[in-house]
This record gives structure tokens, sequence and C-alpha cells, in this order.
């Protein structure tokens, strides 16, 4: 199958809320010229130096979606051009978001990356850090960022149980926020969970935003 009738596939089969980030990272720009030119305009990457000459080449009406976890003095390549970061997990990015953010004269949208999986190496705030963080107002001093929402990936394991259990309690956790915390406010309503392996799931236990790479793109090297 091509890639233009992966992504028409997916997209039929997606609720119609539900956005689709091509994820293309390691796949060249012509790849995502095929699904651009069938009318795809949201893209994600995950290593700025890969983003960087594609956001150059590439039509300037693609939404470019930062998926990986990016270093603090990486952010201000991305800052004038960069739609939304799917993966802030500290507060110090949060910072220094804000702070490119309001160099350019921009707003960025984030969603705050929360560690759901029992893997040691996934990134990500937990509860309890978010909690303390709303509690002591820490967000509201960041006039240039945009709470979109919430971020999380699942392990990586073929039990998909054990990965529903953990999509949904992240949905639970974003529930609450945005019928506590964030409600009133529009801007909070992401729920970014589910990739090629696990979108299903993802989608079953209330994603809005799923992040697909292989399944559309191919394997990666
Ligand atoms: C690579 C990547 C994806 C896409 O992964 P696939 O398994 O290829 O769909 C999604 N989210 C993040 C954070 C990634 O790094």
């Amino acid at each position: 199958m091509s890639i233009v009738s992966r992504i028409k596939q997916l997209k039929s089969d997606l609720p119609e809320h539900v956005c689709l980030v091509a994820v293309s990272k390691f796949h060249p720009e012509t790849a995502i010229l095929e699904a651009y030119n069938s009318g795809h305009r949201v893209f994600g990457e995950n290593r700025v130096q890969e983003l960087l000459p594609k956001y150059e080449h590439l039509p300037k009406d693609i939404q470019w979606h930062f998926v990986g976890h990016l270093q603090t003095n990486k952010v201000k390549y991305i800052a004038p051009f960069i739609d939304t970061v799917h993966s802030v997990d500290s507060l110090m990015l949060l910072n220094e978001i804000d702070k490119e953010a309001g160099k350019c004269k921009r707003k960025i949208k984030i969603l705050l990356q929360i560690h759901i999986a029992v893997e040691e190496h996934k990134f990500g705030f937990s509860f309890d850090e978010i909690e303390a963080t709303l509690e002591k107002k820490l967000l509201n001093s960041f006039p240039n960022i945009i709470v979109a929402g919430l971020m999380g990936m699942a392990t990586f394991t073929d039990d998909s149980e054990k990965v529903r259990n953990e999509f949904r309690k992240l949905n639970i956790f974003f529930q609450e926020l945005k019928t506590g915390y964030f409600s009133g406010n529009d801007y909070f309503r992401e729920l970014s969970m589910g990739m090629s392996n696990d979108y299903p799931v993802a989608l079953d236990e209330g994603s809005t935003m799923v992040r697909i790479g292989s399944l559309i793109f191919g394997s990666r090297e």
C-alpha cells in the first residue's frame, strides 16, 4: 500500500475529532510531500537537526509537531515555527519555550508529558508532580505558552491490557484536570496517546491525537 492510501485508510478509521499526527522522522522529504499532496498537513518529528532542513524545504503551511525529548538549548531553533510540543517534561523546558516564543512574538501550544509506562527510561512528569505544579500555580507564569493538554507513552509490550490500563489512568487524570483546574479553558483539550502499535487501544481509552509513524511511512532503519 502507498503512503497516501495508508493515510486515507487511517483517517477513515479515526473518529472525526481525533487528529492524526504523521510522524515522519527518519523518512525523506519526498515521503512527506507524498502525504502533503494528498491533503495531509500535520507532521511530527523528534529531532531538531532533522526537522530544521525539512521545515526549510517543505511547504510552509505544514503544521509541525515536536514529539520527542527536547533539549532546552535547541528550543530557539524551532520556536519560530513549531505548532505544538508534545513532550514537555520539565518546568525548565517550559520556561525556555515560553522565553523563545516571546522573542518570536508567538504563542506555542504544549502538551505536558506524563510518565505512565513502567519503563525507567521514559520521560515525563508524574501525576503528583503535575498536581503540585498546578497547586502552586506555576503554569500561570508562562504568558507565551498554551497548555493544550497531556501526552503519554504506554509501555512497549504485547500485553494490551497493561497498555489499556496505562492509557485509562492517563485519561482519568486528563478528565479530572479538564473539569477541574482547566475548566472553562477551551485550549486544554488534547490527549495525545497512541502510536502505530497501540493506537486502537488509545482510541478506546479517549485519545484525541494519535502519533503514527511506521504504519504510514514504513519501518525506520
Ligand atoms: C517515533 C514516535 C512515534 C511514532 O512511532 P511509530 O511506532 O512509528 O508509530 C510516536 N510518538 C513518539 C514520541 C515517537 O518518538
